[in-house]
Formats: C-alpha cells, structure tokens, sequence
C-alpha cells in the first residue's frame, strides 16, 4: 500500500509519531509508510512444525494445494497481496499473504488473528470485500479474498481531482453503508480512508469494497477506547484525546467526502502535529475552490459528519438519510441490519435445513465465529449462556434496530432450535452465521453425513425422524412436507444432490451459476 501514513498502532508505542515524508503531492498529501514493528530479533518458535498454525489456531495447510500463485497485486505493512487462481474452478483471487517471520510478538498474532476473525464476521456485504478462506502452513498465513480488479479509491481521486457531487454521493453512501454495517455488527472499522477502498472492477460505476480491517476491532456500545490508531488526515479529535467510541468512523467518512468533493483534505500539515493541531482546532474551509460552488446540502452533510463532539456527529443511518445523500433516487428503504436479516432468513427455512445448518455451526472453526460470540456476548447480560426474550428485546435495539413485541417474539421462536425458550449459544451461530458458509463442500458434507446415519448415501424418513425428534420437530406431518419439498426425484428419500439443492435454495448468490438481478 506505501501510501498511508498510519499512526503507531498500539498505545505503548503512541507517544512516538511518525512524521510523514513531504513526497510533494498537491492533490492529496504527502504520506509515508508507517515504521516497521520491532524487528531485532528471530526466534525461531518452538512450535515450528506442530500440526497446528500458531496464529490461526487450527490444521495448518498449504494454501498452494489449492491455489496456484500469479502476479504480485500489491505490499502492505505485513504482506504481500498475490492474484492467485483456483486450481479446478479457474477462478481468480486475491491473497493476501503474511510471512509468520514478520509476526514476531504477541500483539502482532493478535492483530492478524482479529482481522482474520472481523473479516470472516462482516463478509457476505456488497461493499465488504469477502473473505473466501483463511489458511496458515509454516511459513504464512495466507487469506483468499474476492479479486477487486478496480483499484483503490485513492487513485481514482488523484486521476480525477474530484468528484461531481453525484459521484461523490454515491461513493459516500457506499462508504457510509460500511459504517453502518460494521457498527450494527459490533465493529469499530478505525482506519477508514480512500486507500483502504478497493473497487471491484474498472467499470466507471464498479462497487466499492472496504478492503482492510488490520486495525478494526470489535465493540459493545458503551465501550470506551483508547489506543491512538488510525491514518493522521483521517483521525478523529477524541482518538487524540484517547477517549472515543464508534463515532470515529463517521468523522473519517466526513473526511472522505470532503475530499471526493474538493481533492484536499480538511486538516493538514507537513508533520502529523500539524495535522493533529488543526484537527483539534477543527476549522474547517468552505470558502477556498471549489467550495463556493458546491452545494449548501453537500456543505451541511460535511459539517454533520466532522463535528468535534462525537454526540452532535450524524449516525451512519442518519448520513444515509440526509437530504444529499438521497437526491438523485436514492431509496429511502430500511438498511437492512446484516444480523436481523440472516435471523429472518432463518425464521424461513425448513426444519431439517434449520437442523443441518447447527451441525454446519458446530463444525465452524474459532475464527469464524469470533464475531457472533462477541454479539451473543452482549445480548446475554447476565452471562449465564443462553439468551432470554427480555435479553433479546433489549439486545436488537442496542444494533440499531426497532422490532415489535411479536416480531422478537417470532425471531425468538425462529432461532431456539430445541424449543426450550431460550436461545442457546450454538443456536445463535446457527440462526445469525453468513451463509456463505454453505459455499464449502465440507461442511454440507459433514451435515448430510450427520442425517444419514447409516452412510447409505440417503437421507430416509427414519433417519429425518429421528434427527429431528431430538429436537422436538419429528411429527409426521413436518416430516412429510420436507420429504416433498426436497425430495425432488419422488423416490422417498434424500440423496445428497437433492441435500445441497435444498441447502442452497433461497441463497441466490450461492447458486453455482453466479446469477444476478
Ligand atoms: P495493508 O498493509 O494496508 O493491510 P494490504 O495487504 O491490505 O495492505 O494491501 C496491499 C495492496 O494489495 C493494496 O494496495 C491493494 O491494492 C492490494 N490488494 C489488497 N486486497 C486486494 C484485493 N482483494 N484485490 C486486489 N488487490 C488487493
């Protein structure tokens, strides 16, 4: 990436800024690459051949199994970003590989392993870039992304000067849907800025997708952070007071715009001091070119996102709904809040799917679900494990979201697979985890192997019966209605294709021919 210049990015080491170089840009400022972390020494750890990978935690394997590695894509801090193609599907990727060398302390595998973590919890978002796979051998630990073949925002800004209003509309409403993504799914993005914007092709109108998350963290509201980190022109003024909260984003998104509009940032400076002090003085100028002939709308949405008091700063949801944001037909629907709907797709699934999806969450690796953990974590207040109706109510809420008695009670209902009355920890992975988790082969082959206990390649109505008597849904009339939906051959019994058939129904985006609209 080379052309950030992030702050150091643990507190320990906070008092200590690097300046950036004065590379003499006009358009944007000049930028450095931040210092490397502490690189005297090379132990060779004691667990250098284990089975398993020290910073993912699990079976360590060859990514070059699978992958065949191309071009070099870009660097960053700690990796190397590779075009890589799926050996029997052809398709490309991007992977963004991390030699284990680099990773010298503790701090460092926590940071990897946190953005391991945040990127499989948001991925499955239009404008997030997705996560594919993560694997770790020896040397690496490598991640499989989508391929976003656009390149950054960064440098479309520079190519361009800047925006017209509408262009820089759009840009931000995708930005700002992140934002909104991130903070309903308990996470605090902290590095928002235009390098950190990939888009997906070179298309003029091509989706924006937010790419890194290596200084993202996940949040329960009311959390305080402290840590001085992020990218100086795009800080907030509470991270330098060591004081902040989500709010932090929206400023860096205000930062953004400003800058889509006019070309040059609001706050800057030759030192990171300078861009500090101004940011602290928090003047912001209206009257320099083009400012004048940009809209008092645009202006006033500008000012909303950059005010210094994080409680006067918009939401994501209310940037979204600002009148600028929503000329030019941009919809008025409700954003849709990632957990509420996978809760609701949930809601409409057929029992045994219901079922098969649990042995799916069971079977999911620590990384994968880190992030819904740290939500049921929130949402169980008094942490006995499991959540009650009254903990659930006010749990929705607290994302963002107004839901009726009787629709929480529905979702209740939805996700307590067992029917206890509460919902269990399991059970909350089950009704809220992405589905692109049925992408993988091995899973549903897990789960089909879970229903077809006498490994005879069938699913039969006594082996429904009894897996879903185990959680008092085996009557005979729920199991007959499944028969008939999913038995698509009539032959009274569930082979696998018809298993996969029925577990990707309804996830358009699954289906193997990547239809879309
Ligand atoms: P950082 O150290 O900032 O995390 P990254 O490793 O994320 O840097 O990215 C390094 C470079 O690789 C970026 O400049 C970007 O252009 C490129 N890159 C990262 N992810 C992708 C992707 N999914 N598709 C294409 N290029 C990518």
């Amino acid at each position: 990436m080379g052309n950030c210049s992030s702050l150091p990015s643990s507190s320990t080491t906070t008092d200590h800024h690097n300046t950036p170089s004065n590379g003499g840009i006009k358009v944007l400022p000049p930028t450095a690459t931040p210092p490397p972390r502490s690189q005297h020494h090379h132990h060779s750890s004691a667990s250098g051949s284990t089975a398993v990978g020290r910073v993912l935690g699990r079976p360590r394997e060859d990514v070059r199994n699978t992958y065949i590695f191309g071009r070099e894509l870009g660097r960053g801090q700690f990796g190397v970003t590779y075009l890589v193609t799926h050996k029997e599907t052809k398709q490309h990727f991007a992977c963004k590989s991390i030699a284990s060398r680099k990773l010298i302390n503790r701090d460092d595998i926590e940071d990897v392993r946190r953005e391991v973590q945040i990127m499989h919890h948001l991925t499955g978002h239009r404008n997030i870039v997705e996560l594919k796979g993560a694997y770790e051998d020896q040397h690496s630990v490598n991640l499989i992304m989508e391929l976003c073949e656009g390149g950054e925002l960064f440098d479309r800004i520079i190519a361009k000067g800047h925006y017209s209003e509408r262009a820089a509309a759009d840009l931000c409403r995708q930005i700002v849907t992140v934002v909104h993504n991130c903070h309903t799914m308990g996470v605090i993005h902290r590095d928002l800025k235009p390098e950190n914007f990939l888009f997906l092709s070179t298309h003029e109108d091509s989706p924006l997708k937010a790419t890194d998350f290596g200084l993202s963290v996940f949040f329960k509201p009311g959390d305080v952070f402290k840590d001085l980190v992020g990218s100086a022109y795009y800080v907030a003024p509470e991270v330098l007071r060591r004081r902040y909260g989500a709010e932090v984003d929206i400023w860096s998104a205000g930062v953004i715009l400003y800058i889509l509009l006019s070309g040059v940032p609001p706050f800057w400076g030759d030192t990171e001091q300078v861009i500090f002090d101004s940011i602290l003085r928090g003047h912001i100028d209206f009257s320099s070119d083009p400012w004048p002939s940009i809209s008092s709308s645009a202006k006033d949405l500008v000012k909303q996102m950059l005010r210094a008091d994080p409680k006067e700063r918009l939401s994501a949801i209310e940037v979204l709904n600002h009148p600028w944001m929503r000329e030019d037909g941009a919809s008025d629907k409700p954003l849709d809040i990632a957990v509420l709907t996978r809760m609701k797709q949930f809601r409409a699934m057929n029992k045994l799917k219901k079922v098969a999806l649990k042995v799916i969450a069971e079977n999911l690796s620590e990384e994968e679900i880190m992030g819904l953990k740290e939500m049921f974590k929130s949402m169980d207040t008094d942490n006995n494990g499991t959540i009650t109706f009254e903990e659930l109510k006010a749990g929705l809420p607290k994302l963002g979201t107004k839901l009726s008695e009787s629709e929480v009670r529905q979702l209740m209902e939805a996700a307590d697979v067992d029917g206890n009355g509460t919902i269990d920890y399991i059970e909350f992975i089950t009704a809220t985890m992405h589905m692109n988790r049925m992408e993988r082969e091995d899973h549903l082959y897990k789960a089909f192997e879970y229903f077809d206990k006498d490994k005879s390649g069938y699913i039969t109505m006594e082996e429904l019966e009894q897996a879903l008597m185990k959680y008092n849904m085996g009557d005979t009339k729920t199991i007959k209605e499944i028969i008939a939906e999913v038995d698509t051959d009539h032959d009274g019994r569930i082979n696998y294709e018809e298993f996969v058939a029925m577990m990707r129904k309804g996830n358009p985006e699954l289906a193997p021919t990547r239809r879309r609209k």
